[in-house]
């Protein structure tokens, strides 16, 4: 057998959770990937919120959906993700079934832009409000960058504390392996 890797298995994460019709929320659009993958589970009938805060990653992500004939399905805004309850409509508040959080730098742009300890608590404390019960949020913890072992350490310290009547929290890592390689976390909002 074959042990399924860390980035596929935010994928597979993600595919268990959406189905048609479903709201999805990408936290980190950076170059899109994550985002049209998103908006082809959520079909057209659903929808995916995206949050970025460089023009960078909007212009890619906004190309990436057009060339993929996606745009009409997601909405995107230039705003930090601890300011998503902010931005999201009312409806999909306690309705979205997942939400993904790529953490760390946008590939091939400027590493100094990093996502940030607090600013990503705050936004995983807001976006757990958003999802309906059952819903998960799925964080793919890059931590060799500078900042990036605080940040990890900052939101392994908050999801272990979470109740556990409200959320199972995952953690799925390969322990062997060198270069800081990056591991999921996932978090699922119990059902009633
Ligand atoms: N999922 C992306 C993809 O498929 O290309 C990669 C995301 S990249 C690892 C992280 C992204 O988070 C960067 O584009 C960065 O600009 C963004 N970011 C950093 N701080 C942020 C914040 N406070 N709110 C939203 N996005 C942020």
């Amino acid at each position: 057998m074959k042990l399924e890797r860390v980035l596929p298995f935010s994928k597979t994460l993600l595919k268990m959770a959406i189905e048609h019709g479903d709201i999805a929320i990408d936290a980190t659009i950076g170059n899109g990937h994550d985002t049209v993958y998103l908006a082809e589970l959520v079909g057209e009938n659903g929808h995916v919120y995206g949050f970025d805060i460089q023009d960078d990653a909007m212009k890619a992500t906004a190309s990436r959906l057009s060339e993929n004939g996606l745009s009409g399905r997601v909405t995107l805004f230039k705003e930090s993700h601890e300011n998503a309850a902010a931005c999201l409509p009312e409806s999909a508040v306690g309705n979205a079934a997942a939400a993904i959080f790529n953490l760390g730098y946008l590939p091939g742009g400027d590493k100094e832009v990093v996502t940030k300890p607090q600013s990503t608590i705050h936004a995983i404390e807001q976006l757990f409000n958003v999802m309906k019960p059952g819903g998960i949020i799925v964080l793919v913890i890059y931590h060799g960058h500078p900042g990036g072992k605080q940040e990890r350490d900052a939101v392994l310290e908050y999801v272990q504390q979470l109740d556990q009547k409200q959320a199972h929290v995952l953690q799925y890592q390969f322990l062997n392996q060198k270069n800081s390689a990056p591991f999921i976390v996932a978090i699922e909002k119990m059902q009633g």
